[in-house]
């Protein structure tokens, strides 16, 4: 079978879930046993996102092979199980960079290079890429952006040229749209849809499906309206209801046929139905939890939800797994004092804190992290959150009390924290830090090894500063146990405080490899504790 490629595409507005729904479709074409993976491209001109603010794009996802990329793979990693690569994420400012050292190296013979054919043969070359391994069925493409947005014109263009170069069953274009609900009509409106079509088929984009975000049910008239007036099959409009949980996406796609359609179209032979009994069964127990915890997760980027997306994904799995109902109430760390450390943080059953960069909220972090130690709540640390237990740590219980990282002040005479030796002489930005998979020998009869049952793990990272080794010794002396650390370089990955309840921070990102079928470890202990903690209490 030739390798498929199936293109997603989205109209009216951003933000409806192209992701979800391109994840949903490659998790039911997994579920029928072909080998899928997903990419997206995104028509900004950074690079990759590693150099955004979280507030422009939300959080900044890494792949196992240090790619800094758009948060939509890590719901493709979530929903499929598989990792995604450097590959999978590709941005216009990628592709220009390409043309254009192509064209200072004089590889173009002398042509004026231009956005047709250069940058569209480029971006085609990218979309078909991972089809050529040889490691996929189907390559579904996300593309970034909303129709009629003057940045994503070139992708348009590129698709449109596939759309004719490619044989007609290995090509399928989506639109995902949106009918409004007019509450004072009390009608679905389907005009922003069909003006969206429009405007995707004026650059010659013809859809073969339309997937229509709603809030309430499609009729059959409507749906054989919006077929109608956007040249599809009636059976082809699709409905998107909202969904109670991003994971039940899936299911509704399914009821919807969507991959039956995708699977007759691509002329993909018989397959079987989907095995989704897997999700079905962490669906059930999201949907009943026995339990509840308080979850404080203290950040910098608060105000948006997705600053922190891989983590608060993390707390749904790990909470299934404990069927618990896992409430994760985001606090600005600026905001936490000493003396408002107990209004804020004495009703949690847990307190996480969070990765981030630079030095607003810091001490915020700080004081969050000793409200934990001293008061016995479950604690987990993740990156900076692991940077400042250690600098609480050191200043505290060992009297250091100007302990820092050097992040937040260069001029400390405790640098605990400090910049990685390779780090020093780096002054580029982007794509520079410590990053992707490392491997991390945990220290048996800790409580890092009994969370994860080996001694042997990878985990992710993405910083520039590192627990300082000088300060080793001095620091176990007095109760801070290293029980995870770096086999090639030494490097600390996990520290642990063994005279509480659970204490434990870790230099790398574990949520980025948690999904609903394998939640990720620390957060399920993390959630079982809490829960520990929240029954003591309720004891009391
Ligand atoms: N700013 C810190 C560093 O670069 C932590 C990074 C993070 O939390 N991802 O080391």
């Amino acid at each position: 079978m030739n390798t498929k490629y199936i293109f997603v595409t989205g109209g009216v507005a951003s933000s409806l879930g192209k992701g979800i729904i391109a994840a949903s479709l490659a998790k039911l074409l997994q579920a029928r046993g072909l080998r899928v993976t997903i990419q997206k491209f995104d028509p900004y001109l950074n690079i990759d996102p590693g150099t955004l603010n979280p507030y422009e794009h939300g959080e900044c996802y890494v792949t196992e092979d240090g790619a800094e990329t758009d948060l939509d793979l890590g719901h493709y990693e979530r929903f499929l199980g598989v990792y995604t690569s450097k590959a999978n994420n590709v941005t216009t400012g990628k592709i220009y960079n390409t043309v254009i050292t192509k064209e200072r190296e004089g590889a173009y013979l002398g042509k004026t290079v231009q956005i047709v054919p250069h940058i569209t043969d480029e971006i085609k070359r990218r979309m078909l890429l991972l089809g050529k391994t040889g490691q996929y069925d189907v390559i579904i493409t996300e593309v970034g952006g909303t129709v009629g947005d003057m940045e994503s014109q070139p992708f348009l263009e590129s698709m449109r040229q596939l759309q004719w170069e490619l044989p007609e069953e290995d090509f399928l274009s989506i639109h995902l749209t949106l009918i409004p609900y007019l509450k004072s009509a009390k009608e679905l409106k389907t005009k922003p849809t069909q003006h969206s079509v429009q405007e995707l088929q004026s650059v010659g984009v013809h859809p073969d499906i339309i997937v229509c975000r709603t809030e309430k049910n499609l009729t059959p008239e409507l749906r054989n309206k919006v077929a109608r007036f956007c040249n599809v099959r009636p059976g082809h409009v699709i409905q998107s209801i909202d969904a109670w949980s991003i994971y039940q996406v899936p299911l509704n796609m399914e009821a919807e046929k969507l991959d039956q359609i995708v699977v007759n179209k691509l002329r993909i032979d018989y397959l079987p139905q989907a095995n989704l009994d897997a999700l079905k069964d962490f669906l059930q127990r999201l949907r009943h939890p026995q339990h509840e915890v308080n979850i404080a997760l203290v950040g910098k980027y608060v105000e948006l939800q997705d600053a922190y997306k891989s983590i608060q994904e993390s707390f749904v799995h790990a909470g299934a797994a404990n069927s618990c109902k896992v409430h994760v109430h985001t606090i600005k760390a600026e905001h936490v004092t000493a003396d408002n450390a107990a209004d804020v943080l004495g009703k949690m059953d847990g307190i996480l804190v969070a990765p981030g960069f630079g030095e607003r909220g810091l001490e915020g972090k700080i004081c969050a992290v000793r409200y934990a130690r001293e008061n016995g709540i479950p604690f987990f640390g993740i990156c900076l959150g692991m940077q400042m237990a250690v600098v609480e740590f050191a200043r505290d219980v060992l009297g250091y009390a100007d302990a820092a990282s050097t992040e937040q002040a260069p001029e400390t005479t405790h640098p605990v924290i400090d910049l990685m030796e390779e780090q020093k002489s780096t002054t580029i930005k982007g794509g520079t830090m410590r990053l992707g998979a490392y491997p991390c020998r945990l220290v048996k009869g800790t409580l890092a090894y009994k969370i994860y049952g080996k001694e042997d793990i990878s985990e992710r990272h993405r910083h520039r500063y590192e627990f300082n080794n000088a300060y080793l010794e001095p620091m176990q002396q007095a109760g801070l146990k290293v029980s995870g650390f770096n086999p090639d370089s030494n490097l600390v990955e996990i520290v642990e405080l063994p005279n509480h309840p659970f204490f434990i921070a870790v230099q790398f990102h574990p949520e980025l490899k948690s999904t609903p079928e394998r939640p990720q470890p620390i957060f399920v202990n993390f959630v079982k504790a809490a829960m520990e903690h929240s029954a003591n209490c309720s004891r009391k």
